[in-house]
């Protein structure tokens, strides 16, 4: 880079006007897509269209390109194996200030702009919050020009489509790239070799060195990420694994054609498919290739951008490497090695560099989601990397014993290597022995890493833990999900609230203001209008008129609760089947749930089962006379997020206290005047803090009332015992009641509630209905339930992820924004 660094930069001019933009669009249409405007399918004029958008914000990143590489600025690399981007036509327009251009354009052209809009496919490279987290993170870097990098995998397949057969889920490929990728720019020039296998020599000096025994090459396909309204230009640079052409020719000189075409397979299966595991990584070994693949691509890229001659000392001033999760934490012996093998630095000199390079964000409290890998794989496909593992390990258990003597469960206890049930290193040590700074995501979340998750490494590192509470991207999230809201909000107090969400404190009087009241309630009913338009055309689905439309959309998970959800919905139906519930006493209701299984977690399926066919009975009862609805559209994604919650009146976040890191799901309820039914988890925490009680309807045991229960021996059947309510809900999904008589289909979860159940369902049941009656007497109250939801949009604004990059800069990276 260090060419560009001093090229000029061209003098490029593209008129965001509806002129301009039409004249490039129709150049895109003819010269790149090769097709006359009369002649154009929708694919055609989507393509020509997005390569359109992505050429006006081509200029700004070529500047930044250039200023980064003249002025060499601190660079924050967000090392991420996912990225659930969600569309991205809308947002570029958004940012890029190309709205209305684009708008006239396509008018001027006679084509439809909406027909184009839902003719996109969201890039869904991620599974759930993790990835959106990423995806929100960089576009508040770029909106506060922060010179950053995001690096990840460009999967073949990303997240499955889901599907329902007989209310059960299941998978197709989600073959995101079968259209065209307009979006994305390959760099084959800017390759990078990744090897792995092996294995490792010593030499005459006694130094290591890996003799690798494969390689493959990473090629980048960049994605440009535009800030809001400030012509900035930020990189997401996701890497496709290609065979190297010297490992084919190799064996195709041996003579066997099939075997090289097999290795080319072989090669490219590394960025083949996103595992659909969230929480619960099964500790494939391809999983492994996936993520030393990348990582090891993204700091060779990062290290080839310096000027000639940089001094690796000073790569801290450089740069930080934020590792989102345990998943790039490989990337700690990667720079070990890269600085000491391959540029000769002393190891005492590159760990005080390397110490200085990483971050570890943490996203989990569930013991099973702590990465482990055994030393057996890692050796085998990483052995140089298990060697320098191994001697980080030695050094920090000498400092621990020189800190607190020959205290061998001490040691066990920190080792990064664990012994049981076979020798494996522990991700989140790692990353934690190597980071400069250790992050929770919530107030919550950092408290219980700091005394249950790594105690041990709190009291050794105190200076090293810190919390930064997530958010969400207020432009996507609220200003283009929810433009009836937005609208209003601008009205009211103007604009600056899109970069400055704390602005909307200035929304709380207008709570007091019957006008602007009935304005705020008449959005709702639009955006619920609008969810039926779309619920319709996708599914054949529509909420109930006049109905609370409650919300539980999220990964299915046991510890997320959907069952407590279940549960409260069955009985309601039975109260008014049995006759105990007169019919018009009722709030009626839609509960809309949306969510995806990993394919090889089998409850999680079942409850997906459970859901679907407790909605076919429920909605089919005439009893219920259409008061009570479930909604169970698949394939819950990002694009079906935007349209969902902002139609949201109860925003469902019911996970067990101490299981929920942080949640964003929730953030995005609340900040679209939603009112949050919750436990004292995660994030909900801030969110009820912020809103008041009297906005908020809280449930459910605390953190450490849960851990005592857990203690003194949680007996679920004494909870069933004890609530006829509960017993006759539960009683009625044993009968057979929702699956045509057969007790045996839902008997796994009925008895996971009744005698095993982790996340203690049943102690939360009563204070769970319990709490759904305040909510029914609180929508009973129309201007009641609006003056809360205004105020849980105005007292939101914390939520924002531009603050949450800010809290970043102050507390970890120290990356000053440039101007
Ligand atoms: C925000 C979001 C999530 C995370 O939701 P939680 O309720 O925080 O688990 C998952 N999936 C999608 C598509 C999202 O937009």
């Amino acid at each position: 880079m260090t060419t560009s660094a001093t090229a000029p930069v061209p003098a490029l001019e593209l008129p965001a006007t509806v002129e301009g933009f039409r004249a490039q669009f129709l150049r895109n249409l003819s010269f790149s897509g090769g097709v006359t405007l009369d002649e154009a399918s929708v694919n055609d004029r989507y393509l020509a269209l997005a390569r359109t958008v992505r050429d006006f914000l081509m200029v700004h990143w070529l500047h930044d390109q250039h200023r980064q590489a003249e002025e060499q600025p601190k660079t924050v690399c967000y090392l991420s194996a996912e990225y659930l981007l969600g569309d991205q036509l809308d947002n570029d327009l958004l940012a890029g200030g190309l709205t209305e251009a684009a708008e006239g354009a396509m008018a001027a052209c006679g084509i439809d702009l909406d027909e184009l809009r839902r003719h996109e496919i969201e890039p869904g490279l991620g599974n759930g919050g993790l990835g959106r987290l990423a995806a929100c993170f960089i576009d508040s870097l770029a909106t506060l020009g922060v010179p950053s990098i995001g690096y990840g995998i460009r999967y073949e397949y990303g997240i499955f489509r889901q599907t329902f057969e007989d209310g059960q889920q299941v998978e197709q490929p989600d073959a995101w790239l079968t259209l065209g990728a307009p979006w994305e720019q390959p760099r084959p020039e800017a390759a990078q070799t990744v090897s792995f296998g092996g294995r490792t020599e010593t030499d005459a000096a006694g130094a290591s060195r890996w003799i690798p025994g494969w390689n493959v090459s990473a090629v980048p396909y960049d994605y440009l990420v535009p800030g809001f309204g400030n012509d900035r230009v930020n990189t997401l640079r996701l890497w496709r694994a290609k065979a190297t052409d010297a490992f084919d020719l190799r064996i195709f000189n041996s003579g066997d054609y099939e075997q090289a075409v097999r290795a080319q397979t072989f090669a490219e299966n590394i960025s083949k498919v996103l595992y659909p595991e969230d929480s619960t990584p099964q500790g494939k070994e391809l999983r492994l290739q996936q993520q030393y693949f990348f990582v090891a691509a993204s700091i060779r890229d990062f290290l080839a951008r310096l000027p000639e001659g940089f001094d690796l000392a000073r790569l801290p001033e450089r740069v930080i490497f934020q590792l989102n999760d345990t998943h790039p934490v490989i990337a700690v012996p990667e720079l070990m090695r890269v600085l000491v093998d391959e540029r000769g630095l002393e190891w005492d000199a590159a760990w005080a560099v390397a110490q200085q390079c990483f971050a570890y964000t943490c996203h989990t409290l569930l013991p099973e989601a702590l990465e482990v890998w055994p030393v057996e794989l890692l050796g085998r496909l990483l052995p140089r990397h298990l060697e320098i593992v191994y001697r980080i390990n030695e050094e920090f258990l000498d400092a621990v014993r020189a800190r607190f003597g020959d205290d061998e469960m001490r040691i066990r206890d920190m080792s990064i290597i664990a012994e049981f049930p076979v020798r494996a290193v522990r991700m989140a040590y790692l990353a934690t022995v190597a980071g400069a700074k250790v992050n929770g995501v919530a107030e919550l979340h950092s408290q219980l890493l700091r005394d249950k998750v790594l105690p041990a490494f709190a009291e050794f590192f105190p200076q090293k833990f810190t919390n930064v509470t997530n958010g969400v991207t207020p432009r996507r999230f609220l200003r283009l999900a929810n433009p009836g809201l937005s609208g209003l909000i601008t009205e009211a107090i103007g604009d600056g609230w899109i970069t400055d969400l704390e602005r909307l404190r200035a929304l709380e009087p207008l709570a007091e203001d019957a006008g602007f009241r009935a304005s705020f309630a008449a959005v709702k009913a639009a955006n619920k209008a609008r969810l039926n338009d779309v619920l319709q055309a996708r599914d054949g689905m529509r909420v109930g008129d006049g109905h609370l439309i409650d919300v539980m959309v999220k990964r299915l998970h046991e510890y997320k609760r959907q069952l407590l959800k279940v549960l409260h919905v069955v009985s309601e139906y039975e109260g008014v089947v049995s006759g105990r519930v007169p019919l018009d006493a009722l709030q009626p209701r839609t509960v809309l749930f949306g969510a995806k299984a990993a394919p090889g977690y089998a409850m999680a399926k079942r409850i997906i089962h459970l859901i679907n066919a407790v909605g076919s009975v429920v909605n089919a009862d005439p009893r219920l006379e259409g008061r009570l609805q479930v909604l169970f559209p698949p394939n819950y994604n990002v694009t079906l997020a935007e349209s969902v919650i902002p139609a949201a009146d109860l925003s469902e976040q019911i996970s067990l206290a101490g299981k929920e890191a942080s949640g964003t799901g929730n953030m995005k309820f609340a900040l679209n005047g939603a009112l949050t039914i919750g436990t004292d988890d995660g994030a909900n925490v801030e969110i009820r803090e912020l809103v008041g009680d009297e906005n908020f309807f809280l449930f459910g045991m605390t953190e450490p009332e849960a851990e005592q229960l857990g203690r003194d021996g949680y007996h679920p059947a004494e909870f069933y015992q004890a609530d006829a309510g509960l017993r006759r809900a539960i009683d009625l999904i044993a009968s057979g009641a929702f699956s045509g008589g057969d007790r045996s289909v839902f008997e796994p979860i009925v008895s996971n509630l009744l005698y095993d159940d982790r996340f203690m369902v049943l102690a939360d049941y009563a204070s769970y209905m319990a709490a759904q009656e305040r909510v029914d007497a609180a929508y009973a109250d129309p201007d009641g339930w609006t003056r809360s939801a205004i105020l849980n949009v105005a007292r939101c604004g914390f939520f924002s992820s531009d603050r949450s990059i800010r809290d970043y800069i102050e507390r970890i990276w120290h990356t000053p924004p440039t101007a």
